[in-house]
């Protein structure tokens, strides 16, 4: 368990009563409260011994260590992870989902799998979804092959990579290549550990440890961090998805119920070496979407693999108690003039994009007035207080969409066509037309509606 506001503060200075306000905060308990929460630094406050500021860091960290690969845009954080299971409180880091590579296969497959992974990206509610991750594996056992592979991908792309070797020199010199990449190496393992760690002294790197079992990972994960090495991801590697669901559950609940340090790292998961056939691969991933790796990794995808699995990922990674929603604003659909229609919504995610594509569809250039409800969909957004005459009249006003308009003529969801008073009243000089009660039936009715103010 995280350790809470009121243990920080009897390690504060004066066992909490300095209150001394140099940290930007009233009292000591204020300032503990918000440590505990992670809202600040333990730097703010100057008056902790060397002792107490390393006992406070160590028994704030997270249970879950965030580790991240590669780097710039592309850069990937795992792990960081607060909660068992999702409808606690939120999961933080999505998993990295990973492409693939031997350097056993032909090279017209490899050139295949990297058109792929660049091209295989999904526009939903405003997202992209993509797979992230390459995982590059010396299969063949010549160095001089996997660095051949390496030096190809990093010459295509900056995707964060999974280097993967039995062959520590090949490991290490396929890091080089990789330059400033920072990948992921695979894999630490009892036989090998103290070669790697020789081999990475002064320039640590993230670290994949491998172990027949989750007891085989402990001494392992505690010889790297006192080597200073706690960038590591764990594999427990597994046989079958009953083991994995174990294994991963396993570690999960160590790390966040029993605040097992050892063991508090993501994880990564393979069904690609479990899964028997590409169905079978697939629900695995989906499986690991839910419990727990940070980084899955597959052989293969295509468009009708990879889409409902990111999906699945998003759904399972979005903040359950945060609605998706866009910016409250005026959005041109099309290119729209000063004759085109002006339309309204609420800001969940879901309707924008559904109103927005059916109004695209519609062949009518067009204005849509987007209003803040929290998230919610236009009628639950009404039931709150949020969509109604009272508080879109403000808003419209404030748009400034009355300057670029002639007609002032707004078009509101038919399924809160009892706020049409209201909005007149909060409106004058605007005609309020009600629409349809769905979106779906706005490419028949907008050209019908325009067509008619033409004539
Ligand atoms: S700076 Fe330190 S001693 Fe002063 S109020 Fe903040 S926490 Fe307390």
């Amino acid at each position: 368990m995280a350790l809470k506001g009121t243990d920080v503060v009897k390690k504060l200075p004066e066992g909490g009563k300095k209150n001394c306000r140099e940290c930007g905060f009233p009292t000591c308990f204020a300032f503990a409260m918000k440590l505990a929460s992670g809202g600040v630094a333990l730097d703010k406050c100057p008056y902790l011994p060397a002792d107490v500021k390393a006992e406070l860091e160590e028994a704030l960290a997270p249970p879950i260590k965030p580790v991240t690969i590669g780097s710039g845009k592309n850069a990937l954080t795992i792990g960081g992870e607060e909660v068992v299971y999702r409808h606690e409180k939120t999961f933080v880091h999505q998993p990295g989902v990973a492409l693939l590579i031997s350097d056993k296969e032909p090279d017209a497959k490899v050139d295949e799998k990297l058109k792929k992974i660049k091209e295989l990206q999904f526009a939903w509610v405003g997202l992209t979804l993509k797979a992230d991750v390459l995982a590059l594996r010396c299969e063949s056992g010549d160095k001089a092959k996997f660095e051949a592979l390496v030096k190809k991908v990093c010459d295509d792309n900056d995707l964060p990579l999974v280097l993967m070797s039995e062959d520590v020199e090949a490991l290490l010199s396929a890091r080089k290549i990789c330059g400033d990449r920072k990948p992921l190496l695979y894999a630490v393992t009892k036989d090998n550990i103290d070669k790697i760690i020789d081999g990475i002294k002064g320039s640590p790197a993230p670290l994949v440890v491998k172990g027949h079992s989750v007891e085989e990972l402990i001494p392992l994960t505690t010889k790297l961090k006192e080597a200073g090495l706690d960038e590591i991801v764990l594999d427990p590697i597994a046989k079958n998805m009953q083991e994995s669901v174990k294994d991963q559950t396993l570690i999960r609940r160590a790390a966040l119920k029993q605040n097992f340090r050892p063991l508090g790292y993501p994880t990564i998961g393979f069904p690609c070496f479990i899964g028997k056939d590409e169905v079978r691969e697939t629900l695995l991933a989906a499986m690991f979407v839910i419990k727990y790796p940070g980084i899955i990794v597959l052989s293969d995808f295509d468009q009708y693999s990879l889409l409902p699995l990111l999906v699945q990922r998003l759904n399972i990674y979005t903040d359950p108690r945060i609605p998706m929603s866009v910016e409250q604003k005026v959005y041109e659909i099309g290119e729209p003039t000063a004759e085109s229609p002006v339309l309204i919504t609420s800001n969940w995610a879901l309707t924008y994009f559904i109103v927005a594509s059916e109004i695209e569809g519609s062949k009518i250039p067009s204005w849509l007035c987007v209003k803040d409800t929290e998230g919610l969909g236009v009628l639950t957004g009404w039931a709150a207080g949020k969509f109604s005459g009272d508080s879109i009249g403000p808003f419209i006003k404030k748009t400034g969409i009355e300057d670029k308009v002639k007609n002032k003529k707004l078009i509101i969801p038919g399924k809160v066509a009892r706020i049409k008073g209201e909005l007149e009243e909060a409106l004058p000089g605007w005609e309020i037309i009600v629409g349809p009660r769905e979106a779906s039936e706005i490419p028949a009715y907008l050209p019908g509606l325009v067509k008619k103010w033409q004539n």
